[in-house]
């Protein structure tokens, strides 16, 4: 599933070359992905110029002139890839183009068609539902260790289950979890109100890095994401313990083999001897 670091790789992908372009169109290909496709999306987009690129939780957030806004979410299998004077539809999962000018196509792709395009009014972002109720973002200043202490305190579900809350941090999925837990030491399973000052300054500073390593490697390319110009991303030749089950721990001065636990039916990859 894309995480936080995959939707800003796209994000960061497409924002230079969409920003000021023009929406020529919109082809869509299927009438409903999570939720049925707005029927009047072409003429509330059309001829409209792109503002503004952005992430928010794991939303593609797309302002454009005409005070509409574009919401783009990749679900459970969601691609976007672009294409240069290609205009055609790729594959039968391929639901939907936006066609810009300069011969600029912005093709989507879910095979299991989880994800989700909405158009709002720009005014009336803030007020959706689902963005009022998202959680810190972690990669701000809002998150710290003050903040991630007020999430855990009293709370007696384990923290990864926590920290993949979305109510209470955006976009940290499982993959980044079990890494971030990995770095700081701590045992997936310990209840959140029961880690120390020090280990939820070093989970802060563990879930940050993990995110802005993955960014700047473009992404896990785990279940077939892949980067707006179809590479792969390659964080996931990065990983300290996810799927790395039955192998050696890679903290100098352990012996210890990586286990695989189930928390929440997640699997959670994490070594017995170094996490507390
Ligand atoms: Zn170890």
């Amino acid at each position: 599933m894309p995480e936080l670091p995959e939707v800003q790789t796209v994000v960061n992908g497409i924002k230079d070359i969409l920003i000021g372009k023009k929406i020529i169109k919109f082809k869509k290909f299927t009438t409903k992905l999570r939720y049925p496709i707005d029927t009047k999306i072409n003429q509330k987009i059309k001829d409209s110029h792109v503002l503004n690129i952005k992430r928010v939780a794991k939303y593609i957030i797309i302002n454009l002139s005409n005070n509409n806004t574009l919401i783009i979410h990749l679900g459970m299998s969601g691609r976007i890839i672009l294409n240069k004077n290609n205009e055609k539809k790729e594959s039968k999962h391929n639901h939907f183009i936006i066609c810009f000018t300069e011969n600029c196509f912005l093709k989507y792709f879910d095979p299991r068609k989880f994800g989700l395009i909405q158009i709002v009014k720009t005014e009336e972002f803030l007020d959706l539902k689902f963005v009022k109720n998202l959680g810190i973002e972690p990669l701000t200043k809002n998150f710290n260790s003050t903040a991630l202490k007020l999430i855990c305190n009293k709370k007696k579900s384990n923290i990864k289950s926590i920290i993949m809350n979305q109510k209470y941090l955006v976009g940290v999925g499982n993959i980044y979890a079990s890494e971030a837990l990995f770095i700081s030491k701590i045992d997936p399973l310990k209840e959140g109100c029961r880690l120390t000052s020090l280990q939820l300054n070093l989970l802060v500073k563990a879930i940050k890095f993990v995110l802005k390593k993955s960014i700047k490697l473009g992404g896990s390319s785990i279940n077939d994401y892949a980067l707006v110009s179809g590479n792969l991303g390659n964080y996931q030749n990065n990983v300290k313990v996810y799927g790395r089950d039955g192998l050696k721990c890679l903290n100098k001065s352990c012996n210890s083999l990586i286990i695989r636990i189930v928390i929440s039916n997640r699997s959670t990859f994490m070594c017995p001897k170094c996490q507390k």
